[in-house]
C-alpha cells in the first residue's frame, strides 16, 4: 500500500515513510492510494475478534512494509486491558430508547484520543528503533491531545516530548494529568499566554529549519494519517458489538473539531463496513455543520471561535476535512489544490447542489450542532432516564443523534471524553460532581512538574537545546 497527497504532488511512499511526516511536501495530507475492500466472509471472520486481533488485522491492510509479527507485537502493546480498563477495550452500553454508546474513553487521559496514541506511541517508538533515529516531539495543547500525547510516549525510547500548554487556563484535572508525570522524556513547557500563542511558537520552531533539523523536531497532530488508521479500527468494533449480524446497518454520530474522528468512519464505510450515515456533531464553533447544510466550507479565525463547555470542539479549521473533499472530489489534487489556496489565503469555498447530494446519497453525511444549553438538558436528561452521566462533548452527539435519528435507525454514539474531566460543567447540570474512575482520586495533590516560560520562541528554543545537550 502507497501513499499520496491530497494535493496530488508527491510521489507515493509506503507507510513506514510516512509516519514521521506532517503534512506531505505540497502541504496536502497524506492518503493511502485506494481502501482497501473488506468482502462479506472477511466481515464474518473479523465479528469475533478481539480488539487487538482486529487491530492487527485492519492495520495491515494499511501498513503492509511492517512484518506481521512485529505489527502483531505493536497492537498488542497497545491495546491491553490493563491500559484501557477491560478486555472489551472499547465496550458499548445501551440507553432506554435503544441509542448505543461507543466508550472510547477508558485510556489513561480519559478521553479518545488514547484510541490513536497508543499505538502511535507505539509505532513511533518501532520505527525510530528500525531506523536508529531519534524525536523531540513539539506540540502545543489545550487539554487532551497534550496529554494524551505525553501518556503515549512516557518512558519511550529515543523519543523527548516537549508540550507547550497555556499558563493556568486548563482545568485542574488537565493540569494534573499531564504536570504530574514525572517521566524524564516529558517535559511540560506552560507558557505565559494562550493557546494560540503555544501553537504561534511551535509554528516559529517548525519554521526554523536548522534548529528543527538539528534537533530532529517532530509533531503528533491530528493530520497523522496512522492516527485515522488506528481509529478506523474501532468503528468496526463498535459496529461488530451493536449489531448481532453483519446484514445490519448502523449510523454512527461523531462529536467533530478536527474531523480526524468521523475521517476514520469515513474510511471505514468506504471500506465496505456497512454503516449508513455519518452524522457530524459539532458544538457552537459550527464551521462543519455549516458545510454540510449549505455546501460553503469557510474556516473562522480564533476571533470568531467561542470558548465552549465542550472546548475540545473549539476549532474552525477542521484540519482533517482535506481528506473526505480528496475522495468527495473524485481524488482529484488539482481541485483539492484550487479549494485550498481559497482556504489557505483566508477565504473558503462553496460546493454546488449537486456536489452535496453526493455527500449526503454516496457517502452518507449529515450533520447537527449543539450548544451549551442543549448540552446541560442532555447530560441531565441521560442521568435521569439512564442513571449514566456522560462528558460535554458525548451530550453534544447525543442531542444531534436524537435530533436526526430516523425511525428504526440504530446509531452509535461516540463517547469522546469522561465526565471527570469536565466537572464544571457537570455541575453545573447536576449540581453534583461527576464520578471519577479508580487510581484518579488523588490526581491534583500529586506532585507537579512543569516550567513556566513568557511566551517567546527563543526561551522554548533554548529550553529544548539545554534539555537535550
Ligand atoms: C479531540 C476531541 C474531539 C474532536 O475530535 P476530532 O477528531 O478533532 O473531530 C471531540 N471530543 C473530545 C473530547 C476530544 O478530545
Amino acid at each position: 500500500m502507497k501513499y499520496v497527497s491530497t494535493r496530488g504532488g508527491m510521489a507515493p511512499l509506503p507507510f513506514c515513510e510516512t509516519v514521521l511526516m506532517g503534512l506531505a511536501p505540497d502541504g496536502g495530507l497524506l492518503l493511502p492510494e485506494r481502501y482497501p475492500q473488506i468482502d462479506r466472509a472477511t466481515l464474518e471472520a473479523w465479528r469475533g475478534l478481539s480488539y487487538a486481533e482486529l487491530a492487527f488485522e485492519i492495520i495491515r491492510l494499511f501498513a503492509d512494509d511492517i512484518p506481521a509479527q512485529d505489527l502483531k507485537g505493536i497492537v498488542e502493546r497497545a491495546y491491553r486491558a490493563e491500559t484501557f480498563g477491560s478486555e472489551a477495550i472499547t465496550p458499548i452500553k445501551r440507553l432506554h430508547d435503544g441509542l448505543v454508546i461507543l466508550e472510547l474513553s477508558n485510556g489513561p487521559t480519559l478521553a479518545f484520543k488514547d484510541m490513536a496514541m497508543q499505538f502511535l506511541g507505539q509505532l513511533f517508538e518501532y520505527v525510530l528503533d528500525k531506523r536508529g533515529e531519534t524525536l523531540n516531539i513539539l506540540g502545543a495543547t489545550s487539554g487532551d491531545t497534550g496529554s494524551a500525547a505525553e501518556y503515549a510516549m512516557r518512558g519511550k525510547r529515543g523519543i523527548h516530548v516537549f508540550m507547550l500548554s497555556p499558563d493556568g487556563k486548563m482545568s485542574a484535572f488537565q493540569r494534573a494529568q499531564m504536570y504530574s508525570l514525572q517521566d524524564e522524556n516529558i517535559h511540560n513547557i506552560a507558557i505565559q499566554g494562550m493557546f494560540d500563542d503555544c501553537q504561534d511558537i511551535v509554528k516559529a520552531v517548525q519554521n526554523d529549519h536548522a534548529f528543527k533539523a538539528r534537533h530532529k523536531i517532530g509533531t503528533v497532530n491530528s493530520i497523522n494519517w496512522a492516527r485515522v488508521v488506528a481509529q478506523v479500527v474501532y468503528y468496526f468494533h463498535g459496529y461488530f458489538r451493536a449489531t448481532d449480524s453483519n446484514d445490519q446497518p448502523v449510523s454512527f454520530c461523531v462529536p467533530s473539531g478536527n474531523f480526524g474522528n468521523v475521517c476514520a468512519g469515513h474510511v471505514a464505510r468506504q471500506m465496505g463496513l456497512p454503516i449508513d450515515r455519518l452524522i457530524v456533531a459539532t458544538n457552537e464553533n459550527d464551521v462543519l455543520d455549516e458545510f454540510f447544510r449549505t455546501g460553503r466550507y469557510a474556516p473562522r479565525g480564533s476571533e470568531r471561535t467561542y470558548v465552549t463547555s465542550s472546548p475540545s470542539m473549539d476549532i474552525s479549521k477542521a484540519s482533517n476535512f482535506e481528506r473526505f473533499v480528496f475522495d468527495l472530489m473524485g481524488r482529484d489534487g488539482e481541485t483539492v489544490k484550487r479549494l485550498w489556496a481559497e482556504v489557505d489565503a483566508g477565504g473558503g469555498f462553496q460546493l454546488d447542489a449537486e456536489t452535496m447530494s453526493r455527500v449526503r446519497e454516496q457517502f452518507g453525511f449529515v450533520s447537527g450542532r449543539s450548544a451549551h444549553a442543549d448540552r446541560l438538558a442532555t447530560i441531565r436528561q441521560v442521568d435521569a432516564e439512564d442513571g449514566v452521566v456522560v462528558d460535554t462533548h458525548t451530550a453534544d452527539g447525543i442531542k444531534v443523534a436524537r435530533a436526526l435519528r430516523r425511525p428504526g435507525e440504530t446509531i452509535v454514539c461516540l463517547e469522546t471524553a469522561l465526565p471527570a474531566k469536565f466537572a464544571e460543567t457537570i455541575r453545573e447540570a447536576l449540581d453534583r460532581d461527576p464520578p471519577r474512575p479508580a487510581g484518579f482520586e488523588r490526581l491534583e495533590s500529586l506532585p507537579q512538574r512543569v516550567v513556566t516560560l513568557p511566551a517567546d520562541a527563543g526561551q522554548v528554543k533554548a529550553l529544548i537545546e539545554k534539555t537535550l545537550a
